[in-house]
């Protein structure tokens, strides 16, 4: 995992806070992507006024959390599998990539009534997960059957360009307000802003607040 520089991280948050307030964003709570980074990311996040973290790796986050001092909001935002939810449930508030039912009962057996963001697919990149649009009435009936808290949707666009995501960001929206949820999580460093014209109310910024990730 590689270390950070909070002095960076806070130059960082003042430009990123900058953009969101350009975008008419300032309400728009920005959950900080720390996957790759050491846990001072995680301290040098909350320095900088934030208190949500998303963490995408499990045996990532196992390695990382256990020994944090502070109290983030932990969203997990990876690709899920189904064994690593036991262990992980200490650790997340948010489960943001819930895309199947056997995931979402998985979670509410290990974390009963926990805050839950269903994935939606609105790439149509297979790779990145998330349900059909057409498959998400029958896996929000069961979440809520299942006791879970289901606070939102989530998803992740189209990367090639950020102009390419405003047609899945709002079909995301539409699928938002369609069901009344409150949060409608979208948009990461190079296409926030359309995120927020398309009404993100969360966006997971990594690489705007801690510098490119080394890759994996
Ligand atoms: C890594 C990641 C992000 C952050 O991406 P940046 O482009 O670095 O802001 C956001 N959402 C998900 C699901 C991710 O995996």
């Amino acid at each position: 995992m590689t270390p950070v520089d909070p002095t960076n991280v806070a130059a960082r948050a003042v430009a990123l806070r900058a953009r969101l307030s350009d975008a008419g964003g300032n309400g728009v709570t920005v959950v900080a992507v720390t996957k790759t980074f050491d846990a001072g990311a995680i301290d040098a996040a909350l320095s900088a006024g934030f208190s949500d973290i998303g963490e995408s790796y499990g045996q990532e986050t196992l390695a990382k959390l256990p020994g944090i001092t502070s109290t983030p909001t932990v969203h997990f935002i990876g690709q899920l599998q189904r064994n690593k939810v036991r262990h992980l449930a200490a650790h997340v508030d948010v489960w943001q990539s819930v895309d199947r039912l056997e995931l979402a009962t998985e979670i509410a057996k290990r974390a009963p009534g926990a805050r839950i963001m269903l994935q939606v697919d609105i790439s149509g990149e297979e790779t990145k997960g998330g349900v059909e649009p057409a498959d998400l009435d029958p896996l929000l009936k069961h979440s809520a059957e299942l006791g879970l808290d289901v606070i939102g949707l989530m998803g992740v666009a189209i990367l090639a360009e950020p102009t390419a995501a405003r047609p899945g960001f709002r079909l995301l929206r539409s699928l938002v307000d369609a069901h009344g949820l409150e949060h409608c999580c979208m948009g990461m460093s190079t296409d926030l802003e359309i995120a927020v014209e398309e009404g993100s109310t969360m966006i997971r910024v990594g690489t705007q607040l801690f510098g490119e990730r080394a890759t994996r």
